[in-house]
């Protein structure tokens, strides 16, 4: 292959099948079917890899090549202890029986803490929030993950959520707050009212993340929204 052909080949994917000699003889070069009716170019295990990584968040068909290729070129350094980890986390990984996130002990290492403040509850929506407000370390208390918010267009009815087991957990001798940590969006906000008015009966405070500006924000590159709320909840 020329020069050329080869920094072709090396920015489009599929540039080689039109120059290649073996998809062009009867047919035209330009020929579109060439490219859709193609046999697959790996192997049915590497074909399987690239099929499953495709079906991870952010990773399309093209990303997922990309990534199945780097993964094989690392066998020992990348390829085989990611199996390892995988494996590992297939046989191990639960959710904690108390608070809804992911853990290999049930209940997990934060129900378990006795240093952990009962007292306080933080309700989130995903376990992605419970490691999110543990990297920041200013919450003490425990969590109880939702495993998503009520949503009309995604059909997500109260029945779907761990919202039966946050009230056993919010009417427990001791719990003094339950705080409702959900996102500034139309259904986490709705999640947080519904919420707040099945709680209301216990005599606990029902508190909300405050909204408004965030840490090192510019007015001026703030959303409506944010801006409306940071004036609402302006303090002395
Ligand atoms: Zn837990």
């Amino acid at each position: 292959m020329s020069r050329s052909g080869r920094a072709l080949f090396k920015q489009r994917g599929t540039a080689h099948l039109a120059l290649s000699p073996r998809f062009s003889g009867g047919s035209k070069p330009w020929d579109i079917s060439i490219i859709r009716n193609r046999t697959p170019t790996a192997s049915p295990e590497i074909e399987r890899l690239i099929e499953l990584l495709a079906k991870l968040p952010g990773l399309g068909p093209r990303s997922a090549r990309r990534a199945a290729l780097h993964l094989l070129k690392r066998r020992e350094a990348l390829l085989a202890p990611l199996a390892e980890a995988l494996g590992e986390a297939a046989a191990k990984v639960a959710i904690c029986g108390q608070c809804g996130s992911l853990d290999a002990a049930n209940p997990c290492v934060i129900c378990a803490d006795p240093r952990r403040d009962r007292t306080m509850l933080c309700v989130v929506a995903e376990v992605g929030d419970v490691w999110a407000l543990e990297r920041a370390g200013a919450f003490r208390g425990c969590y109880h993950v939702l495993g998503g918010v009520l949503s009309a267009l995604d059909g997500v009815r109260p029945e779907d959520l761990r919202i039966g087991a946050l009230l056993e957990r919010a009417a427990e001798v001791g719990v003094r707050e339950v705080i409702l940590a959900l996102a500034a969006t139309v259904d986490g906000q709705t999640t947080a009212h519904v919420l707040s008015e099945r709680l209301a009966g216990l005599n606990i405070a029902v508190t909300r993340l405050a909204q408004g500006v965030p840490m090192g924000g510019e007015l001026e590159h703030l959303d409506d929204g944010t801006l409306l709320a940071a004036l609402a909840a302006r303090r002395a």
